[in-house]
């Protein structure tokens, strides 16, 4: 995709499902790719082994990746994996906020720290590296894009996920309103809406045939998508194709914000 060679690319939460796939795809596409993760080097080495092997198919690929350590709810150590990349790769072009857990119970049970913890890391996280992302960019002089993994749960309500659908009902916001106030900078800010997607977060019902059924059964395309399918989104929004696009959420999700139930007419003759 156009305008993505060359480009310094920070992608949190990269080392496993819908981020390892957006890192691998923006090797693929000729970038220097920062990969963050928070616990297990293990699992960020083998998305840096994917890209390096992209990079091998890539006539003249002088291509880099980085594996940075670092908690997105964490502010110092944000400020850190900053410094490392830019010391690194010399700057930052594009962010990809993708780092993101949720946890379940009755919304009015549901411990208050554990709110917490999903809100630090879903949308302060993000917003905290926006903030960096955006400041490097403003020092730089030259235009950045954001992309937020946001979820269709932005916009659908999201029963025993209260912190989760909070959070991302956040994001929308934080997209519209970093895409308004730095447009006239260059700065573009855009999401995407993951709709059921076969990860490690749904490893409940993923590899469970009567579960995934009954999942894909809400799905007008009646199936899962896959993170591959997240990762061409979202490169396609980093990219020149989409430079005239800022402060929207593409929804890639089989349908799901569709209305499902209206598949069939049932409230009027
Ligand atoms: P995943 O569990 O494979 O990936 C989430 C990643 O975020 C993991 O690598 C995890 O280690 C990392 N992470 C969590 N907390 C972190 C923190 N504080 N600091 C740094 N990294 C942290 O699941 P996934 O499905 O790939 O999720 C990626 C994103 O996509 C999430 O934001 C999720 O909400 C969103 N999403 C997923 C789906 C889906 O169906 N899989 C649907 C909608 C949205």
């Amino acid at each position: 995709m156009k305008g993505i060679a060359g480009k310094n690319v920070l992608v949190t939460g990269g080392s496993s499902g819908i981020g390892q796939a957006i890192a691998v795809r923006f090797g693929q596409e000729g970038a220097n790719v920062a990969i963050n993760y928070r616990k297990s080097i293990e699992e960020a080495e083998k998305t840096e082994a994917m890209i390096q092997q992209c990079c091998a198919s890539i006539e003249g690929c002088g291509q880099r990746s980085l594996l940075v350590q670092a908690d997105v709810a964490q502010a110092d150590q944000v400020q850190q994996m900053f410094e490392a990349m830019v010391q690194a790769f010399g700057g930052i072009d594009i962010l990809v906020n993708n780092a993101g857990f949720q946890i379940s119970g009755p919304s009015h049970e549901v411990p208050m720290d554990s709110f917490d913890r999903v809100m630090a890391t879903n949308l302060r996280g993000a917003y905290l590296c926006a903030r960096h992302a955006i400041q490097h960019f403003l020092d730089a002089g030259k235009p950045g894009s954001i992309i937020n993994i946001s979820s269709v749960h932005q916009t659908i309500p999201k029963p025993h996920y209260i912190s989760y659908a909070v959070s991302k009902g956040g994001m929308q916001n934080l997209t519209t309103t970093l895409a308004l106030e730095y447009a006239a900078q260059g700065i573009r800010v855009n999401a995407i809406g993951p709709g059921a997607t076969v990860t490690p977060i749904n490893r409940a019902w993923v590899d469970d045939p009567d579960k995934r059924a009954q999942v894909e059964s809400h799905i007008p395309m009646r199936r899962a998508g896959t993170a591959e399918e997240m990762a061409s989104a979202t490169v396609f929004l980093a990219s020149d194709e989409a430079g005239y696009i800022t402060g929207q959420t593409l929804y890639v999700d089989g349908g799901l914000t569709l209305y499902p139930d209206f598949r069939t007419p049932w409230s009027s003759e």
